[in-house]
């Protein structure tokens, strides 16, 4: 009997070592290793071209870009977020000495509700950071509505947004700015990695000079910057990344559509509708286990384990919830119901290239037959 393979949530793609090699000894013939190098600038071009976007500047991480991307546009006082996110999203602000309010989410996308953040909006409030979770596109055109009336800037965490757009464009290009992050568990990634896009060449410079301590030129520091340099090892693994990534993005859409076929009549197993009006990246695949499904959402993860399949509780606890946040009025579940049901019920389910259709078949049968075991 052969033995079975773990299944992951997700699991970075390789290209072959050999297709990496080349760039290798461009590196060790120039010897220029970081401080955009030839291939950071070549992949800044080739990314806002890939992407459909204007300006970006690349990071060594995306969290470093979030906190890079409140300095830029000076934010200070409170700025409305998502509790539904990875908890770089909130902890961006309080490296910045920023007041994070809570605003609950929407059942059906798990993006924050326009109604809740004009709710939340205070003398105090300068911008809102919300994040397009699992890639679906936030309601961008209604924030920025609601951030022209009221004289807010938005930042999007677009972490999990690579290459989605939205009716005919990229979702990156809404907003003041966007930042992605190219960490490995990203649909594209460079080791670690991130960006921040921006609509004009001043935004980008000034961008520029704060990922590098705030140096504008030789002798001048006009910021207290920070390092946030993407290295030329990372940038040429980007290179050769965006090489194959949009054939990774079509498998992944592969692996959607059989799981989504494949849970179809799961009683109490719901998956998250596919808007037409947007190109999906298919970085995750969320699933809703309800109350009529047989087992808890944590028994269904529980079962899967067992079975050597493991999936992620994304996202429990809700960063509402954690230490450094639950104190903050707008923390309490109370005002958070929709977020807090969904940190309860929400299971995401392994998807990433080389996954097999028969292990995605074994992840299916197993959320069919788990409630009869
Ligand atoms: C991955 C992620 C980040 C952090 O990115 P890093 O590159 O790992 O620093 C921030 N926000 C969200 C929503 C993420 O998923």
């Amino acid at each position: 009997m052969s033995k079975k393979e773990n299944v992951f949530v997700t699991q970075p793609f390789l290209p072959p070592l050999e297709e990496f090699v080349p760039y290798l000894e461009k590196i060790w013939e120039s010897k220029w290793l970081t401080n955009g190098g030839p291939f950071h600038q070549e992949l800044e071009a080739k990314l806002a071209e890939y992407l459909g976007v204007e300006h970006l500047a690349l990071f060594s991480n995306g969290t470093i870009a979030l906190i890079s991307a409140l300095q830029a546009l000076r934010i200070t006082g409170e700025v409305i977020t998502t509790p539904f996110s990875f908890v770089a999203t909130a902890h961006s602000l309080l490296w910045n000495n920023i007041k994070p309010v809570f605003a609950d989410i929407c059942p059906d996308t798990f993006n924050i509700s326009p109604r809740s953040i004009e709710a939340a909006i205070t003398p105090q409030t300068t911008a809102i950071m919300p994040v397009h979770c699992y890639g679906t596109p936030c309601e961008v055109e209604e924030i920025q509505r609601i951030a022209d009336n009221y004289g807010l800037k938005v930042i999007y965490d677009a972490a999990h947004a690579f290459g989605v757009q939205h009716r005919g464009q990229s979702v990156l290009n809404f907003g003041d700015l966007s930042v992605l992050s190219f960490h490995a568990t990203k649909v594209f990634n460079t080791f670690e990695g991130g960006a921040i896009i921006c609509p004009d060449a001043k935004t980008k410079k000034r961008i520029d000079y704060l990922k590098n301590f705030g140096f504008s030129d030789e002798v001048t520091v006009v910021a207290p910057g920070i390092n946030g340099k993407m290295n030329e090892v990372q940038a040429a693994f980007g290179l050769l990344q965006l090489k194959h990534v949009d054939q990774l993005i079509s498998r992944r859409g592969e692996i959607d559509q059989r799981y989504r076929d494949g849970l179809n009549e799961v009683q109490g197993v719901s998956c998250l509708p596919l808007n037409v009006d947007f190109k999906f990246n298919y970085s995750y695949f969320p699933i809703r286990v309800g109350r009529d499904y047989a087992l808890s959402r944590d028994g269904l993860y529980e079962a899967l384990k067992k079975a050597g399949i493991f999936s992620r509780r994304y996202f429990y606890p809700l960063i509402s919830d954690m230490p450094m946040y639950r104190g903050l009025s707008s923390a309490a579940a109370s005002n958070l119901p929709v977020a807090s049901l969904a940190s309860q019920q929400v299971l995401c389910l392994p998807i990433y290239p080389d996954l097999t259709n028969d292990q995605v078949d074994a992840v299916i049968d197993l959320i069919k037959f788990a409630a009869v075991i």
